[in-house]
């Protein structure tokens, strides 16, 4: 059930034109090149917006834009009223960056768009390149803020909620950058999108140490964070004797340990547990620390085994607790549910590598994607390209033409299966 079968001309990518459009967007930057800095709503980001809208446009989609920024480029199918295909990811990115994180997403689905269109192929189903708002957390604290609202994980009070570190609200901040409106529309009805397929750079090593091309995502890990706060007693380090302590950052050690056991007796690869921050009070050589804060980010793509370590966080917590005389408490911070791509998505990613002679494998994603929460109102897939030494969210992050044109015709094949039905 080839949806290309019947087209004359074959699905060719224009490499070239798309590495040198992955290099001009990477020019809207606020730090030196090779390193990429785009913060949502910035000058810089603004502009790498009316650069990708302008290439829409010129490839004959429709654009809209919602009040969150989120802009829609649609190429409409020979079926009015249908649910559409959507495509796309981001194309923010943190300070430092390199030039394919979500970009390649962007970019890419614009040229499998193009590819489509110039192969003579036409869709029943409406296609839709999205780039989506703010994936990285970067100014406002939460990541992924487009597709959450799209999806309605997040309510709209985020508008006033939502600070950067100036002080300025989301509010303020979108509307400066040219998106008002009413936040509470940005949410799309159900059934607007059919399928949503994602074409993301791996951030991880094992499709280059495998020699692999193409990664097919089965499912996407979600985190949940947490912050625990120990209160201890401070005292002079000299004065103070080691029977009489509450020393709060020994108690800190015992659960950063707690944290790393709790996620290894999962006994899977699935499950990861890291405490990444630790601020210590009042963080002076002479003195015991009185009081610790930890920040724990805690990922599974199994929800239910993701719950059965924070139990365990949470009775080691308890036991030190208990033993230290200190006090502990744990505050969730963000807890997101896993997402699982659809089967006919993964299986027309499958087909699509087979056609090609594209060796490929199934992964989960460690990262999390817009495509998470694209899952919660799409059937959703996400294909995984190599960067060089899974590198990613630095300057010399890299994916080579070659895996950037093999992940966009994989991507092309797809929208042509899904949109076809
Ligand atoms: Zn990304």
């Amino acid at each position: 059930m080839c949806a290309l079968s019947a087209q004359s001309k074959p699905i060719t990518i224009d490499r070239d034109r798309l590495n040198r459009e992955l290099e001009t967007l990477a020019s809207f930057s606020d730090s030196p090149s090779p390193s990429v800095t785009r913060i949502v709503f910035s000058e810089s980001d603004r502009r790498a917006r009316e650069y990708v809208k302008d290439l829409c446009r010129e490839a004959g989609l429709v654009i809209r834009e919602d009040a969150v920024g989120n802009t829609f480029a649609r190429w409409n199918g020979d079926v009015s009223e249908e649910a559409a295909v959507g495509t796309g990811s981001h194309i923010d990115a943190i300070p430092n960056a390199g030039r394919y994180d979500g970009t390649v997403g962007v970019l890419g689905g614009l040229e499998a768009i193009r590819a489509l269109k110039r192969s003579g192929f036409s869709p029943k189903l409406p296609i839709e390149l999205l780039i989506l708002t703010s994936e990285e957390p970067t100014r406002f604290g939460i990541g992924c803020l487009g597709s959450r609202l799209i999806s309605g994980n997040r309510d709209t009070s985020v508008d006033e909620k939502l600070k950067d570190k100036g002080g300025q609200s989301l509010r303020d901040a979108r509307e400066a950058a040219g998106f008002g409106g009413d936040l509470r529309k940005v949410l799309l009805p159900r059934g607007y999108y059919r399928n949503f397929v994602e074409l993301h750079i791996e951030q991880g090593p094992l499709l280059e140490q495998g020699q692999l091309e193409i990664g097919v995502v089965t499912a996407i890990a979600a985190p949940a964070s947490l912050r625990i706060t120990i209160e201890g007693q401070g005292g002079h380090a000299g004065g103070v004797l080691m029977p009489d302590r509450r020393d709060a950052l020994c108690a800190a050690a015992e659960i950063i340990l707690g944290v790393e056991s709790g996620a290894k007796s999962t006994g899977s690869h699935d499950t990861v547990g890291t405490v990444g921050v630790c601020d210590v009070f009042p963080s002076a050589v002479n003195g015991i620390p009185s009081r610790v804060r930890l920040e724990v980010d805690l990922r599974d793509i199994d929800e239910k085994r993701r719950e059965t370590v924070f139990r365990l966080i949470r009775q080691r917590c308890d036991e030190i607790a208990g033993l230290r005389s200190v006090g502990v408490q744990i505050e969730i911070v963000n807890a997101d549910a896993p997402g699982e791509c659809a089967a006919e998505v993964v299986e027309a990613i499958e087909s699509a590598c087979g056609t090609n002679h594209l060796r490929s494998k199934r992964m989960v994603s460690r990262a999390y994607h817009d495509s998470l929460f694209m899952s919660r109102i799409a059937r959703t897939g996400m294909i995984f390209i190599p960067c060089r030494n899974g590198i990613s969210h630095r300057p010399d992050e890299y994916a080579s033409p070659e895996a950037i044109s093999n992940g966009t015709r994989v991507l092309a094949l797809v929208l042509a299966e899904l949109a076809s039905e």
